[in-house]
């Protein structure tokens, strides 16, 4: 892939895990630039607030890597990248259950915007069962999630589930 393409990695990030943080990763290894777009997503009712989601994943992104990490609501996301100059849509991929709801809305983008492509990564083995909802549930519960999450992440779920 050509080293001057701009990328997006949108998400909701409630919170940001392992998971993420390789995609993140290895999506910026083929790509010159990196925007993670944290969607503010009501109808998800996340956990963490917007600001909070964004401090997270800033926390835990080295600077001056190529990447960005910023807020995206109430705008289609293939207009988000036009405004942005960005063509590349950056999607990870666990389980079968993932890929029908990726297929749909690649199908979609594509309709909309021919012009942009999503490209997709699969996640390593070891984050294959990793998702922020599986992480809260377990967090809640008391569980060690010091394996699934950076140390910061962590620590905000233990003051947010207290
Ligand atoms: P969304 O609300 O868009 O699903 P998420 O924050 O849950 O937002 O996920 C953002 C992206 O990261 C999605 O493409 C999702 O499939 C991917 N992703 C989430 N967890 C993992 C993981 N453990 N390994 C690889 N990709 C993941």
């Amino acid at each position: 892939m050509s080293k001057h393409v701009r990328a997006v990695y949108p998400g909701t990030f409630d919170p940001v895990t392992n998971g993420h943080l390789e995609i993140i990763r290895r999506a910026r290894r083929v790509v010159s630039h990196l925007t993670v777009a944290v969607f503010e997503n009501q109808e998800k009712q996340p956990l963490f607030p917007l600001e909070t989601r964004i401090e997270l994943l800033q926390d835990c992104i080295p600077a001056n890597e190529g990447i960005a990490v910023e807020s995206f609501s109430g705008e289609l996301l293939v207009d988000y990248c036009r405004e942005h100059g960005i063509g590349v849509i950056v999607r990870g991929l666990r389980a079968i259950t993932d890929f029908e709801y990726e297929f749909q809305m690649d199908h979609i983008n594509q309709q909309l915007a021919p012009d942009i492509e999503t490209i997709f990564l699969m996640t390593t083995h070891q984050y294959s069962y990793l998702s922020s909802s599986v992480i809260k549930e377990v967090a809640k519960f008391g569980g060690d999630i010091g394996t699934m999450v950076p140390p910061a992440v962590a620590k905000a779920l233990a003051h947010q589930l207290v």
